[in-house]
């Protein structure tokens, strides 16, 4: 472990600082972390960590990130919840720099392990007809070939799906060993949890923190309240992450919780929670995605002998509290609060 240097991108944000905290407790000693933001402003930061602030847009950036590296998991991408991929699909479309400059990098380098963050987004629109049984979208859960014949997400999801391609080719033309994990709806502490990017579930747990900590008990919700999704908890993820990476999955594989939930319900475990009840008025014209969807799980269960399994309810426990104390610094005005990148940066 120790002669091998792994490098992590995206590490200011939310799932890759979660890696690197995470190999650092496993005895990674050489670990690199890098992200286009300010250090100052990297959700969590390691002082025995090379942290380096760059653009990998640029080519040049990536060389830097990947000389000397034996591991790259590339985590890095601009990207956020419902309400900016929906309305920032050039932003989205353009990580296609990041990983394909980081691709060359790494076959210039002689990188021996590559890791790339696809999406639950890559999947054909059409596979995901869904109907409303009056409280929730029933959805199909989408197996790894529903990704084609392609019709991804607007901007965001074509941009995974290229990337995704890449990856493969890069793998059979080159010989550089690549594997790629489809993340569904990842959540937990370390999250953004206001400002825009955010996603549902920390959306609604601030929300609900909010309507308990102002005494004005109402809450705003996108949509109907009948969109399903599966959402899987941070440490999932990352056991994930570094499971795949480890593994012989040549191809993309689904990385998400097969527990299916409707947002009013994930409200509802919210309010429980926060020992609450709020009254519900929903904006029907707000971004609200997919009426819904799932993942099938078959294929990693197949190759892994494992799931994520982290239960809604114990994962939103450790995040509603995370976002009690950060909702608290924030009022104070201390330090220590997760914010969203300047976009002066971006
Ligand atoms: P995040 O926004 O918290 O982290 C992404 C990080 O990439 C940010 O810190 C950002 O500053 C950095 N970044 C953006 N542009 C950069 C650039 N040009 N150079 C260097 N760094 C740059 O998001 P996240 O939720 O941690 O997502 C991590 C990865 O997982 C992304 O690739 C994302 O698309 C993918 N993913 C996440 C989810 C989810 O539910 N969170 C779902 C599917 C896929």
């Amino acid at each position: 472990m120790s002669d091998r240097l792994a490098v992590v991108t995206g590490a200011g944000g939310f799932i890759a600082g979660n890696l690197v905290a995470s190999l650092r407790s496993q005895g990674y000693k050489n670990l690199r972390a890098v992200d286009v933001k300010p250090l100052d402003q990297w959700y969590q930061k390691f002082d025995d960590v090379e942290n380096l602030s760059l653009d990998l847009n640029e080519k040049e950036n990536c060389e830097i990130a990947t000389k000397g590296a034996t591991d790259v998991y590339n985590l890095a991408a601009n990207m956020g919840g419902m309400g900016f991929i929906e309305k920032n699909k050039a932003l989205c479309m353009l990580s296609v720099l990041i990983n394909t400059h980081m691709l060359m990098a790494a076959r210039k380098f002689g990188v021996e392990r590559y890791f790339y963050s696809s999406s639950a987004c890559v999947y054909n629109g059409d596979k995901q007809h869904t109907s409303d049984d009056g409280n929730r979208f029933i959805a199909p859960a989408l197996k790894e070939e529903d990704a084609y014949p392609a019709l991804a997400e607007d901007g965001y999801g074509w941009e995974k799906l290229f990337s995704e391609r890449m990856c493969r080719h890069f793998m059979e033309d080159f010989g550089l060993y690549t594997r790629v994990a489809r993340f569904h709806n990842v959540y937990g502490p370390w999250g953004t949890w206001f400002g825009g990017r955010e996603k549902a579930p920390a959306a609604i747990c601030r929300k609900v923190i909010e309507a308990k900590l102002s005494g004005k008990h109402e809450i705003e919700i996108w949509g109907n309240g009948h969109q399903t999704r599966s959402f899987m908890y941070i440490d999932d993820c990352v056991k994930g992450v570094q499971m795949i990476t480890d593994s012989n999955i040549l191809e993309p594989i689904n990385l998400g919780s097969s527990e299916a939930v409707s947002i009013n319900e994930l409200v509802d475990l919210a309010e429980e929670i926060g020992g609450i009840k709020l009254k519900r008025t929903y904006d029907l014209d707000a971004p609200k995605g997919v009426n819904g969807r799932n993942s099938d799980n078959a294929l990693i269960k197949q190759y892994l002998g494992w799931e994520p399994s982290i239960s809604l309810k114990a994962g939103l426990e450790r995040t509603y509290a995370w976002i009690y104390d950060q909702y608290q610094l924030r009022e104070r005005g201390a330090a220590g609060v997760v914010r969203e990148a300047e976009p002066a940066y971006l």
